[in-house]
């Protein structure tokens, strides 16, 4: 049987693994592909692609996004897009502008809550890559005055708390519209992690295609879940482990996996979408 990891970052958003590392544990973990879905990036896609005749891996072009709605904030994944498009590169840009920008706001937010944190010091650890809440509570770690992400997310940034700063007003409608524009397989990435599933039938209407209904911090009551919603709505069905490489402690590329056979459905459902929506 032939695995796939369809949820993986590097280092181009806020995993710690460079294309090379990603690619060496995706063949040690014998892997037949791995996605690479960077929040708001697709640089990490081109130096992947490049090492896959070495690794024996194959890469999967994806990237994951952020829409806000108005109580929470969703994750759409698209597969197999068009990741060139100068529009759509453009696009990105932009919000990894705003990305950078939200930074100064947040800090600002946990100097007055006593957190002492630079700016330059987050920018120093995103590197290259788009710079997000992970790299910020990296650097709210080094304090020392917290135990954990749990708190600094509960506590301080996570979404709508007192330290949190928007960064896009994305609804799902039109991050669906970019991805599927695009020629992407738009897939709503862990819906587990939501609270309730009220917003996927919209979702649905607006044009989503998939659902990981595979993913670490799923436990087999929501995997069972979104199976079935998978079916009831005629969704793909995708997973992968969220792998951030050491940013999230723990290694995860491929604890998370699925048949190989998803993949080629994926390359079936973007070649539909392809002759349909992209000019
Ligand atoms: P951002 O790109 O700034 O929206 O940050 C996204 C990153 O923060 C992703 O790696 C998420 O998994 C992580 N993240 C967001 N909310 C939480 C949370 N409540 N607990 C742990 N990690 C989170
Ligand atoms: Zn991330
Ligand atoms: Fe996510
Ligand atoms: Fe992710």
């Amino acid at each position: 049987m032939k695995y796939a990891d369809l949820h993986v970052h590097t280092f181009y958003s806020d995993s710690t693994f460079s294309p090379e590392e990603a690619m060496a544990r995706a063949q040690e973990k014998g892997l037949a592909a791995i996605a690479i879905c960077d929040h708001d990036s697709v640089e990490g896609i081109g130096p992947c692609e490049n090492l896959s005749g070495k690794f024996g891996v194959e890469v999967v072009p994806g990237i994951e996004m952020t829409a806000e709605m108005a109580d929470a904030e969703i994750h759409l994944l698209g597969y197999f897009l068009d990741w060139k498009a100068p529009w759509f590169v453009k696009r990105l840009k932009e919000i990894q502008g705003s990305r950078i920008n939200r930074i100064y706001v947040i800090v600002e937010k946990l100097n007055q809550a006593g957190i002492d944190v630079k700016a330059e010091d987050i920018f120093r650890m995103a590197g290259k890559g788009t710079v997000g809440r992970l790299h910020v509570a990296q650097a709210i770690m080094k304090t020392g005055k917290v135990r954990g992400f749990k708190e600094i997310f509960d506590k301080y940034i996570g979404f709508q708390k007192p330290c949190y700063a928007p960064y896009v007003k994305f609804s799902p409608k039109e991050a669906i519209e970019a991805i599927l524009k695009a020629g992407g397989v738009p897939v709503i990435a862990h819906p587990g992690l939501m609270g309730n599933d009220d917003y996927i039938p919209e979702l649905v209407d607006h044009g989503l295609r998939g659902i990981e209904v595979y993913h670490s911090d799923h436990k087999k009551a929501a995997r069972m879940h979104y199976e079935e919603m998978a079916r009831r709505y005629d969704l793909l069905v995708t997973g992968g482990s969220d792998c951030h490489g050491m940013g999230k402690g723990r290694v995860l590329m491929g604890e998370v996996r699925v048949p190989y056979m998803l993949v080629e459905k994926l390359k079936e459902e973007a070649e539909i979408i392809r002759k349909k929506y992209v000019k």
